[in-house]
């Protein structure tokens, strides 16, 4: 069956059809700034050159629309109709406390994922738009909804809950959810599956380092711990988002810069994390990486804090658990930012970790970078989001 993964966002719909029997990607592509001026469509067709169309479109239908076009055009398409396209499983991102797996699509899921909005509110709203565009598109064909968080869902109480009074908790659900769970749930799983062992018997530490970025501990096959909270900007460091602060911070700069609180957020999501503990230089761990080998000091210094609490959260994982066999560094600077995976290995020397200085160099692939005498095998993990919708949606439906 094919299945058409949709990530659908306010302005941007990316997509992939994956035939669920080989688990080949047959084409792939994103619809940009949609509703707005000089929209576009880059589709591109497996093991063929990608094709740009720019078109103006009012919204998520022509989008969709669009979309469906691209798939069974007759030059650059990859099926014949509309009939191939089996099943549709959307990236949903925040399933709350209601959802703990995958589920198909009915009024009622729509009705949860919409009363779910006041916990994702730039998120849910346009995953739902997605929603409702497939369903005026492909009208019988099921759907899915696969939730970032989850996967988190097996946590403790113990670890979700915020020092906070409990009010908030009974209220408004305050509580932390944790977020990249289907990224987190597929390389725990393959980590297990490349050692040929079972992930009931092992403790793992995620690493999913990307623009985003997340840590979890997956203690037997369930999450036991994450680093992102009630929304995606708690935790680790990341490209322009804080992570943990102390939470007086933000009245006072708040009170000495004249920002309203919308004003802050914006900070704390878009103009901080590396981009702007380095001063502005970049978000991209490449440039970071340039700029701090031609000497410069606050690119450096930012590579080597986000280090330094990855390393932390590893710790306390380690705690978590009591132990850890293997620690898997995934998403685009895990899989392919050798310079923070040796800044991180680093610090975990102590416990045993050794590495092996010639494998932590390879890049974007499967590879074990630990020496076969470590205490912890350290595993470079590329993960593939789509693949996992896919996979959950074909199980559910
Ligand atoms: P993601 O959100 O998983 O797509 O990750 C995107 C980030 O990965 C970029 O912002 C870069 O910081 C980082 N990245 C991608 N390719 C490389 C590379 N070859 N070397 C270092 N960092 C990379």
């Amino acid at each position: 069956m094919n299945i058409l993964v949709i990530n659908c966002g306010s302005s941007s719909l990316k997509y992939q059809l994956i035939d669920s029997a080989t688990e080949n990607v047959l084409a792939k592509g994103i619809v940009e700034r949609i509703g707005m001026e000089g929209s576009c469509i880059t589709h591109t067709p497996a093991g063929r050159d990608k094709v740009v169309k720019t078109q103006p479109m009012e919204d998520h239908n022509e989008a969709v629309r669009l979309v469906i076009e691209a798939l069974i055009d007759p030059e650059h398409g990859v099926i014949k109709s509309l009939s191939e396209i089996g099943a549709v499983g959307h990236r949903v991102v925040h399933g709350g406390e209601k959802f703990k797996t995958a589920v198909k699509i009915d009024a009622s899921v729509i009705k949860d994922i919409e009363d779910l909005s006041s916990l994702a509110p730039l998120h849910n709203p346009a995953n739902l738009i997605g929603i409702h565009a497939c369903e005026k598109n492909m009208p019988g064909v099921p759907q899915a909804a696969v939730f970032d968080t989850a996967f988190h869902q097996t946590m403790p109480q113990k670890a979700y809950m915020y020092g906070l009074p409990y009010e908030y908790y009974e209220k408004y659900k305050i509580r932390r959810y944790g977020f990249h769970g289907t990224s987190h749930d597929f390389v725990s799983n393959r980590a297990a599956e490349i050692l040929g062992k079972d992930r009931k018997d092992l403790k793992i530490i995620v690493c999913h380092l990307g623009n985003g970025a997340s840590i979890s501990a997956v203690k037997n096959g369930e999450c036991v711990d994450t680093s992102m909270g009630l929304t995606p900007l708690e935790g680790l460091i990341m490209g322009t988002r804080s992570g943990d602060l102390d939470p007086a911070i933000l009245d006072f700069i708040c009170e000495k810069e004249g920002l309203s609180s919308a004003e802050m957020n914006t900070v704390l999501n878009k103009k901080s994390g590396v981009y702007g503990l380095s001063g502005g230089i970049s978000s991209d761990f490449r440039d970071l990486t340039a700029a701090s080998k031609e000497g410069n000091e606050l690119a450096k210094m930012a590579l080597e804090t986000y280090c330094y609490h990855v390393a932390k959260y590893i710790g306390s994982y380690t705690v978590a658990m009591q132990g850890v066999d293997v620690i898997a560094f995934t998403a685009g600077i895990g899989e392919n930012d050798t310079g923070v995976r040796k800044g991180v290995c680093e610090y975990l020397k102590f416990m045993g970790v050794n590495i092996d200085e010639e494998k932590i160099m390879t890049r974007g692939e499967e590879v074990t970078v630990s020496t076969p005498d470590s205490k912890v095998t350290v595993m470079v993990v590329p993960t593939n989001e789509e693949l996992a919708i896919a996979r959950q949606t074909l199980a559910i439906l």
